[in-house]
């Protein structure tokens, strides 16, 4: 529970801050009991359990052997679909959601009570490293449903008792006037779509200066420092990064803490955090970039153990000058599917991003088209300029040569009319796939 004393940093409990050598003894103990419930109730994975030579929990002597156990995947839940995963009866489901699949079938998650708890926990403990208070008006845009988004930062903002307002996505002009006459203080959204609540705010004749917002929880999609500085501008607020995954629980898996916002932390009591080489698979050194791979330690209707997130970033276990002494994600590039490969070398989207918004004269709207021409993939740019007035074909070139500069590829710049590239209610879609 939380500590009464209201100091700053407010920290939910010890478990943020306290000395990670504990930390590791509870992590040992809960991948053991995590292992053990694995090998207990979930065949398909207990099957590759044994196979690993793990036929019994206490065989994990140290967090080392952590490294022993065989990872698991997406399409381990799209095998098992709809609830072969499940480590107990349906029945003892309170609550289903699901991740949109880019292919077929959606990926279902299901929670038991003492699950959604701890969810609700994680959330509560983030959104208050966040900058939500007690009382606050929080301000929610993300889409309720079988989305995580909605839910989670609903359950977590009433835990800590923000006044919340389940918006939800769509209806821009609506969610402008809301801000504005509820009070709306923290506003959670997908970045992209709080940039197009910003724009209507400004078409509702509204400064966001004039509003009484003050942070914003954003994720759902990768972003930017760039882009967080455009968010900071537009509506006034210190915009907060999000990190998290419906297979691990849903958003609060890792969050920014307000004051430092240099890193996301983890929730390291309830995941346990690795970075691997998605190639081979062995770990990569502390603040090396790979695949981000967790393991659930308190997961009960489907515990996941090395789960394969397919998101590219690097941690640090170094002290975040909040005090706190949870691990952080230091940089999250993007999806490991999201990842390029023009001419011979990786591009992420972000990269794109962050040089494209570290140019003034751009607006954040931009978006990248892929095709295949003929054997090897090209890619082009389209985005915007901040003002009409700006000599779009000027900018186009001094792009180019600044994309030529900081990736080595050659990538076309078409700087369009404002309000041309398509506005997202919910994740952004940076990429265009013509191939
Ligand atoms: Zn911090």
């Amino acid at each position: 529970m939380p500590t009464s004393a209201r100091s700053e940093p407010f920290v939910w409990d010890e478990i943020e801050t306290g000395p990670r050598d504990r930390l590791r003894e509870l992590q040992l103990e809960r991948l053991r009991q995590t292992v053990e419930r694995t090998l207990r109730s979930q065949p398909p994975l207990a099957a590759r359990l044994s196979e690993a030579g793990i036929t019994d929990a206490t065989e994990i002597s140290s967090l080392d052997d952590l490294a022993r156990l065989p990872f698991s995947r997406k399409s381990d839940l799209r095998d098992n679909y709809p609830f072969d995963l499940l480590a107990v009866p349906r029945e003892q489901l309170v609550r289903v959601h699901a991740s949109s699949g880019s292919h077929g079938k959606p990926t279902v998650v299901g929670y038991t009570r003492a699950d959604l708890d701890a969810w609700t926990e994680v959330m509560a403990r983030s959104m208050t490293m966040a900058g939500v208070r007690p009382g606050m008006v929080l301000h929610n845009a993300n889409g309720y449903g079988l989305f995580t988004g909605g839910l989670g930062f609903h359950h977590g903002g009433e835990r800590i008792g923000a006044t919340v307002i389940p918006v939800s996505g769509g209806f821009t002009a609506r969610q402008a006037m809301l801000l504005a006459d509820l009070g709306g203080q923290a506003l959670c959204a997908t970045p992209s779509y709080a940039l197009v609540i910003a724009q209507a705010i400004r078409d509702a004749g509204l400064d966001p200066d004039d509003l009484d917002l003050e942070i914003g929880l954003f994720g759902g999609e990768p972003w930017t420092d760039e882009m967080r500085t455009e968010l900071d501008r537009e509506l006034g607020i210190r915009a907060v990064s999000f990190y998290g995954l419906s297979e691990m629980c849903g958003p609060g898996v890792a969050a920014e803490c307000r004051d430092a916002r240099d890193g996301l932390h983890i929730q390291e009591d309830h995941f346990l955090a690795e970075v691997i080489d998605p190639e081979s698979g062995e770990p990569v050194p502390e603040g090396a970039d790979g695949e981000l791979v967790f393991t659930t330690l308190l997961k009960e209707a489907q515990p996941l153990i090395r789960y394969r997130t397919g998101d590219v970033g690097s941690v640090t276990t170094e002290r975040c000058e909040c005090g706190r002494t949870m691990a952080r994600i230091t940089a999250l590039r993007g999806r490991l599917d999201d990842m390029l490969i023009i001419r011979g070398v990786n591009l992420f989207p972000s990269t794109v991003e962050t040089l494209l918004l570290g140019v003034e004269e751009v607006a954040p709207h931009y978006r990248l088209i892929v095709e295949r021409p003929a054997e090897m993939d090209e890619v082009s740019v389209e985005c915007e300029p901040v003002e009409a007035s700006i000599d779009r074909a000027a900018l186009a070139d001094r792009l180019e040569t600044l994309l030529r500069d900081h990736t080595g590829i050659r990538i076309p710049v078409s700087v369009v009319e404002a309000g041309t590239i398509p506005r997202s209610e919910g994740k952004a879609v940076r990429v265009m796939d013509r191939r």
